[in-house]
C-alpha cells in the first residue's frame, strides 16, 4: 500500500474550524430552491454548501438531478451566502462542468468510490488539479477500496483529500439506512491521524429523528466534521425527503451539539489512566481466559474423535446460547453482543477441535 500524502484540513485555503459543517439540499432542484435554502442555512454555523447535481438513483425513473444548470445556482447561492460550495462527480464530464462553473470542493459518492475504474477516470482528470476532494466510504464495508480511491487521486496530485463516512449498505433489517460500523472509519483514523473525515449522519440514519444522536456520536469519535442535508420543505424534497432537515432543524442540533475536548489534561488524565489500566488488565486477563477455554476444546475435540463423535452437537450448542444470552442479559449486556461474541468463541473453539480431528495439534 502507498501511504498518502495529505495536507491537514486549516492548510485547505478556507476558514474552516473544526468541527467542520457541511450543509444544502441532497438535490439541487431550482434555482429558487437552492437559494431560499442556502440562505436559510446562511446563520446556522455551516462553513460549506453542498447540492447533488447529479443524482446517482439505486432504481431508473426517480429524480436523477436537475443537471450542469445547477452548478451555476449553487455557485450563486454560495456566493451570496459567503459559503464555498461543494458537489458530488462520478464521470470526466461532471468534473470539468464543476471546475468550469467554479465548484470549490469535490466528493466523490459511495457509489464511484467502489468502482476502480471510475475512480481512475476522475483522478486522471484532475490531473495538475488544485481542488480538495472528499471521498464518500464505498457502499460496501471495505477500507482497502476506500483507501485504493484516495491513493489513485494522491497518484494525480490531490493533497487536499478528506474522507466522508456515510455507513455501509447491508441487506439486514436495521433502523439505519447504512450501518455506521464505526470501526472502520477509526482504522482510517488511526492509519492516517492527520486525514479529515467527515461523518454523514443523513445517509447513514435515513430519517430525520436518528440525526442528532447519530451527529454528538461523531463528535465524540473526535471526527473532523459533519455533512448533513438540509432542505426548505424537507417532506416535498425530489430526494431523500426522510432525512433532510429544515435548515432551523439544523441550525437546532448544531447548536445543541456538545464538542468535547480530545486532549487529555493532566486535571483528569490521571483518573482516565487508571480506567485504562483497568481496562487493560480485563483484556489481558480476557485473553487468558479464553486461551484456557480454547485448551479445553482441544481435549473435547481428542475425546470425540477417538470416540467417534461429530464435533457439533446442535442441543448442546442451542443449550448454550441460550443460557449465555439470559444470563448476559441481567448483567446488563446487549443479547447482541452476547450472540455475536459467543458465535466468534464457537467458530475459535470448531477450528481448534478440527485440528484435533484431523490430527493437526497434538492433544
Ligand atoms: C448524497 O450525498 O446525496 C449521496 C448521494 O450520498 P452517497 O454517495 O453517500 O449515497
Ligand atoms: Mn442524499
Amino acid at each position: 500500500m502507498n501511504s498518502l500524502q495529505i495536507l491537514p484540513l486549516q492548510d485547505w485555503g478556507f476558514n474552516f474550524t473544526r468541527p467542520l459543517f457541511i450543509s444544502g439540499p441532497c438535490s439541487c432542484e431550482s434555482e429558487d430552491q437552492m437559494m431560499e435554502t442556502a440562505l436559510r442555512l446562511s446563520d446556522k454555523g455551516i462553513h460549506l454548501l453542498r447540492a447533488g447535481i447529479w443524482k446517482p438513483r439505486t432504481r431508473p425513473g426517480m429524480f436523477e438531478g436537475i443537471g450542469k444548470d445547477g452548478l451555476s445556482w449553487l455557485v450563486n447561492a454560495g456566493k451570496q451566502t459567503n459559503k464555498p460550495t461543494c458537489v458530488e462527480v462520478a464521470t470526466v464530464q461532471h468534473v470539468e462542468d464543476a471546475l468550469e462553473a467554479g465548484i470549490d470542493i469535490l466528493w466523490i459518492g459511495a457509489r464511484t468510490t467502489v468502482n476502480p475504474f471510475f475512480v481512475q477516470e476522475i483522478a486522471s482528470a484532475l490531473k495538475g488539479v488544485d481542488i480538495p476532494v472528499l471521498v464518500k466510504n464505498p457502499i460496501n464495508p471495505d477500507l482497502q477500496l476506500w483507501l485504493g480511491s484516495m491513493e489513485r487521486l494522491n497518484a494525480a496530485g490531490i493533497t487536499k483529500l478528506g474522507a466522508i463516512h456515510r455507513g455501509f449498505s447491508v441487506y439486514e433489517k436495521s433502523s439505519y439506512r447504512n450501518l455506521p460500523m464505526w470501526e472502520i472509519p477509526i482504522e482510517l483514523r488511526r492509519l492516517y491521524p492527520q486525514m479529515p473525515i467527515i461523518v454523514d449522519p443523513s445517509h447513514i440514519c435515513g430519517s430525520r429523528d436518528l440525526i442528532y444522536s447519530v451527529s454528538q456520536k461523531a463528535l465524540d469519535l473526535d471526527f473532523d466534521g459533519l455533512m448533513i442535508e438540509s432542505h426548505r420543505d424537507p417532506d416535498n424534497a425530489w430526494s431523500d425527503s426522510d432525512q433532510q432537515l429544515t435548515p432551523e432543524q439544523l441550525g437546532e442540533i448544531i447548536a445543541s451539539l456538545v464538542v468535547r475536548s480530545s486532549a487529555v489534561d493532566t486535571m483528569f488524565g490521571n483518573e482516565l489512566d487508571i480506567w485504562r489500566a483497568q481496562i487493560d488488565r480485563i483484556d489481558n486477563y480476557m485473553l487468558e481466559i479464553m486461551a484456557d477455554r480454547m485448551g479445553i476444546a482441544r481435549k473435547i475435540g481428542a475425546f470425540k474423535r477417538d470416540n467417534g463423535i461429530t464435533i457439533l452437537q446442535t442441543n448442546r450448542w442451542d443449550e448454550i446460547f441460550r443460557d449465555r444470552i439470559s444470563k448476559a442479559t441481567e448483567k446488563e449486556l446487549t443479547v447482541d453482543f452476547i450472540r455475536e461474541l459467543m458465535e466468534a468463541i464457537h467458530q475459535e473453539s470448531i477450528r481448534h477441535q478440527t485440528k484435533i480431528m484431523n490430527n493437526i495439534l497434538a492433544d
